[in-house]
């Protein structure tokens, strides 16, 4: 790897005090291990029983192994006072890297198959979320996710929780989860319902599934932004459309990696596809889960050679793709 250029290397320096955006967290992958590790020793005999079980499974494996982690993370939220914990995770993690936007899913359909109240969990978030705006004048904002393997049965249920009882912080609804189960097409009646909702339509795609699946979610749902979509790259049919549709992808290379999804050996084509014209950001997905910042995955970019231009534009698309974006959109310079 040749060492990087000035401008990069300027880039990075600065990296820490710009104020950036991330839009594809989810909230349980954001908890921190030395949490995890607390929540767990509840357990007669924990999951997780101190912090190097925790670093043996961050990133390690494949898909099958970061879903079983992901379960595992699950079954140590017995409370809504746990969720509370990790979203004061969740608000340290963007202090720390002075994320001043940040959207981040936050599933019913997870909450309720682990056996919790979604209107008492929603409720020991809030206050967090609230107060770390009100302290920073950062913003996050939530965006509802179901499964898509549990079918469009629990989509309209996560539907019907929001309409019962919309959150004002709520401002998409996305579908998460194994591509290969349902096709997209049998989501069509709960995205129409979603944008009656006035909602914006996300979806996981083109991280599992091919090109096709990209193309298969464009067509079917419409989507204002896909979560990963890096697949894409395959097909410059897909690429072309992204371009077209002006659909924004947001990019988790780290996560790619851990999860298997970007085989080993093989180049992540984040920036051919920035390259094409595609409006891509980056995110770091479940970073405590991945063990990642915002940070490495700009520089797992740089080391792919990225020049400054495009960490430049990697960096404002955060914004541009934000679906509230309000006064930060205009603070990407500090
Ligand atoms: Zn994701």
């Amino acid at each position: 790897m040749p060492p990087f250029s000035p401008g990069v290397r300027s880039f990075f320096r600065a990296f820490g005090a710009r104020p950036k955006a991330e839009l594809h967290l989810h909230l349980e992958g954001a908890i921190a291990p030395s949490t995890l590790v607390r929540l767990a020793r509840r357990f007669r005999e924990p999951l997780f029983p101190d912090l190097a079980s925790v670093r043996a499974r961050q990133g390690a494996g494949d898909f099958r192994d970061f879903l079983a982690l992901y379960r595992d993370v699950c079954r140590c939220l017995k409370a809504p006072a746990d969720y509370a914990a990790v979203a004061r995770d969740l608000v340290r993690r963007l202090s720390r890297e002075n994320i001043t936007y940040a959207e981040v899913y936050v599933s019913p359909a997870v909450i309720e198959r682990i056996g919790l109240d979604w209107a008492a969990v929603r409720s020991a978030i809030e206050p967090v979320f609230l107060g770390f705006e009100r302290a920073s004048g950062r913003r996050i904002v939530v965006l509802l996710d179901s499964v898509r393997q549990w079918g469009p049965e629990a989509a309209n249920r996560v539907l019907e929780l929001h309409e019962g009882s919309p959150w004002p912080r709520v401002a998409g609804f996305g579908l998460g989860g194994d591509e290969s189960s349902v096709p997209a097409g049998e989501f069509r009646g709960v995205f129409d319902r979603v944008r009656r909702l006035s909602l914006a339509p996300l979806v996981h795609a083109g991280e599992w599934g091919g090109a096709e699946s990209v193309a298969a979610a464009l067509d079917d749902l419409g989507p204002a932004r896909i979560a990963h979509g890096f697949r894409a790259a395959e097909d410059p049919s897909v690429v072309a459309a992204l371009v077209r549709l002006r659909t924004p992808l947001d990019i988790c290379p780290t996560s790619n990696s851990a999860t298997r999804a970007l085989l080993p050996g093989e180049r992540h084509p984040v920036l051919e596809l920035l390259r094409a014209g595609v409006r891509v950001s980056l995110s770091t997905d479940d970073p405590g889960l991945f063990r990642t910042t915002l940070r490495k995955e700009f520089l797992a970019v740089a080391r792919l050679g990225a020049t400054a231009r495009e960490l430049e534009a990697l960096l404002s698309n955060g914004f541009r793709g934000a679906l509230r974006p309000g006064r930060q959109a205009a603070r990407t310079r500090s």
